[in-house]
């Protein structure tokens, strides 16, 4: 078969490796891997990194990996931290009037450090969400569209959680993972 020598980076370069959405950094998926696990700290290390390089490009993933920095710091017992990264990623969101995902991700916050016994970062972060007073619209869960598909609990491309009440709909049928920005459908 004919082979082009000069092009080594072809359909597989290294721009068809970034846009393929089967293609997620292994480091994200192994984060949120280890998070699920209860390996706070390693996790942490990792959404760290991530949310850092995410910031610098600007990425739309920025704010979230801050915030899963932030939860598996205040669950490796390192509040103070993970206050802190908790605290830039939901700025990160507000100053871009992303309102819904900033309601919405902070309830869910709220709720989760409640659940693992963490009361005071939780009033920190119910603190931060009333001070801001989002518009009453974004303290609604997105409003279920007709013929809008159930989502999968999970990220199939990097295991990333997904909150059909924040999501962001790519169309009426496709969401985008906060995390990996891979596209998200129905599993059925
Ligand atoms: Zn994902």
């Amino acid at each position: 078969m004919w082979r082009n020598r000069r092009s080594p980076r072809g359909r597989g370069g290294l721009m068809g490796r970034m846009l393929d959405p089967f293609q997620q950094p292994p480091i994200l998926k192994e984060a949120h891997a280890l998070y699920d696990h209860g390996r706070f700290n390693e996790a942490a290390g990792l959404f760290e990194k991530l949310a850092a390089g995410a910031r610098q490009r600007m990425g739309r993933q920025a704010p979230f990996l801050f915030i899963m920095a932030g939860m598996a710091r205040v669950q490796a017992g390192q509040p103070a931290v993970g206050i802190s990264y908790l605290n830039e990623g939901m700025q990160i969101l507000a100053a871009a009037s992303r309102w819904r995902a900033f309601w919405q991700t902070g309830q869910r916050c709220v709720a989760e450090l409640n659940q693992a016994g963490y009361p005071a970062e939780a009033q920190q972060v119910e603190a931060w969400l009333q001070n801001a007073r989002p518009p009453q619209a974004a303290q609604m869960p997105a409003p279920a569209a007709p013929g809008r598909p159930a989502l999968p609990l999970k990220c199939p491309f990097c295991g990333g959680g997904v909150d059909p009440s924040a999501v962001d709909w790519l169309d009426e049928q496709t969401a985008e993972c906060d995390y990996c920005g891979s596209p998200i459908r129905s599993e059925a």
